[in-house]
C-alpha cells in the first residue's frame, strides 16, 4: 500500500496502526507536499518525516517539489479559508499524484495521513481520495484513526518519539491567515540574505533537529525544551544626512515608537552617542569592531557579513545597555554632527524557541 505522508506527527502513528491492521501489507511512505512553504520548512518536515521512517522500518520516497504547479493549481483560491475550496483542491492534487506513484509501483491501494489529521475532514478526504485513486486504478483505504482516543494516543507517541511539531498546516495562504488572525508576524518568511541564523527561525530549527540527529547517531540522550522569549525582526531601515543615505548597520532589539525620527547628536559617554529622539545610540565601527572582537574594515562588509546574531546581543550590552534595553542602537562610519534622519521598522512579539539540550 502506497502511503501519501504528511508529516511525522501525522505519520508516525498512523503507520504504526496501518501495521497492526493490514500485518500482510508492504507499506511504502510516499512524501509529496508541494503545499509546503517555504523550502526550508518542506525540508525540515521532510527530514522528520525520514527520521520517522527510519524507526519504524518503513520505505520512504520524496515526490517532487513541484511549488509553481501547486501555486498554479490554487490560483484563484488564495483568500479561502482552511478547510475550503483550495484545501480541496491541495489534497485533490496530492492525491492525484500519490495515486499515479501508486499505479507506478504496482500498488493496488494506497491511503494518506492526512486522514489522521485532527484538523481535516474526513469525509472531504475519502470522497477526494476515492474519486481519484479510481482513475488509476487503485482503490483508497479510509481509516479512522482519531476515534476512541487515536488523536490522544498520536499527541503521546509524538512526544515519545520526539518529534518535529509545525504550527500551521503548510501553504503561504494558510500561514498568512494565521498570522493575521494571531497578530503575529510572518517571521517564517525571514530569511536574510547575510545567511545569519535569526532566533526562533526555520534555519535555526533546522540546525537544532539535525544537530538531534548527530547526537542520536553518536548514541547520546538528549532533551528538546521550549522556552518564551520576546523576538525581533528588522523590516528595513536607515540613517540620512542632508537627504543622503548614510551607510549604517541597526543592532538587534532597536525598537522605535514610530518608525521616522530626525534630530541631532547630543552627548557622547563611554562611546555611545546619544541622540535627542526615540532613545537612539549610535557608535562608530571602530568602537563596534573593538566590543565585538571583529575587524570589518567598512559597514557595507558589516552587513553584509555580520557577525551572530548573539554576538551582538553581548555588544549591546558591552556597550552599557541593559539587557532588556530596546533602545535602537545603530553603527556608523563616524557619527556626524549636525541634523540625521532615522528610520527603523522593526517587530518585536512574544514567541516560543526549542533548545537541545544534550543529557
Ligand atoms: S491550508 Fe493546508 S490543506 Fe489547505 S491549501 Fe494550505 S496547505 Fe493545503
Amino acid at each position: 500500500m502506497l502511503v501519501h505522508i504528511c508529516c511525522s506527527v501525522d505519520s508516525h502513528y498512523f503507520l504504526q496502526r496501518l501495521r497492526e491492521d493490514f500485518p500482510n501489507e508492504r507499506l511504502v511512505g510516499f512524501f509529496y507536499d508541494p503545499n509546503i512553504h517555504p523550502y526550508s520548512e518542506y525540508r525540515l518536515r521532510l527530514m522528520d518525516v525520514e527520521r520517522s521512517c527510519r524507526k519504524l522500518g518503513v520505505e520512504l520516497i520524496e515526490g517532487e517539489y513541484d511549488y509553481e504547479s501547486w501555486l498554479n493549481a490554487v490560483r484563484g483560491l488564495e483568500h479561502e479559508p482552511e478547510k475550503g475550496a483550495r484545501c480541496s483542491v491541495c489534497f485533490d492534487r496530492r492525491f492525484e499524484v500519490s495515486a499515479r506513484k501508486a499505479r507506478e509501483l504496482g500498488e493496488r491501494r494506497m491511503t494518506s495521513t492526512l486522514l489522521t489529521s485532527p484538523k481535516k475532514s474526513i469525509e472531504q478526504l475519502k470522497e477526494a481520495g476515492e474519486r481519484i485513486a479510481a482513475k488509476e486504478g487503485v482503490a483508497f483505504v479510509t481509516v479512522d484513526y482519531r476515534a476512541g482516543g487515536g488523536t490522544q494516543r498520536q499527541q503521546e507517541e509524538a512526544k515519545k518519539a520526539k518529534l518535529y511539531r509545525q504550527d500551521y498546516c503548510g501553504c503561504l495562504f494558510g500561514l498568512t491567515q494565521q498570522r493575521v488572525q494571531q497578530e503575529r508576524p510572518l517571521a517564517e518568511l525571514f530569511d536574510p540574505v547575510d545567511g545569519r541564523t535569526l532566533p526562533g527561525s526555520i534555519q535555526e530549527r533546522l540546525a537544532l533537529y539535525e544537530e538531534r540527529l548527530r547526537l542520536e547517531e553518536a548514541g547520546r540522550n538528549y532533551r528538546i525544551v521550549r522556552h518564551k522569549f520576546l523576538n525581533w525582526r528588522l523590516l528595513y531601515g536607515w540613517v540620512k544626512r542632508k537627504k543622503e543615505t548614510l551607510p549604517s548597520h541597526i543592532l538587534p532589539y532597536s525598537v522605535m515608537k514610530r518608525r521616522y525620527t530626525s534630530g541631532k547628536v547630543e552627548c557622547e559617554s563611554g562611546g555611545l552617542h546619544c541622540f535627542n529622539r526615540e532613545e537612539v545610540r549610535f557608535m562608530t565601527l571602530a568602537r563596534y569592531n573593538a566590543l565585538a572582537g571583529t575587524d570589518y574594515a567598512s559597514l557595507e562588509a558589516l552587513f553584509s557579513s555580520p557577525p551572530a546574531f548573539g554576538l551582538e546581543l553581548e555588544v549591546r550590552q558591552k556597550a552599557g545597555l541593559d539587557p532588556w534595553d530596546l533602545s535602537p542602537l545603530v553603527v556608523l562610519e563616524e557619527v556626524p554632527e549636525g541634523k540625521l534622519e532615522i528610520l527603523i521598522e522593526s517587530e518585536t512579539w512574544r514567541d516560543v524557541r526549542e533548545k537541545l539540550v544534550p543529557l
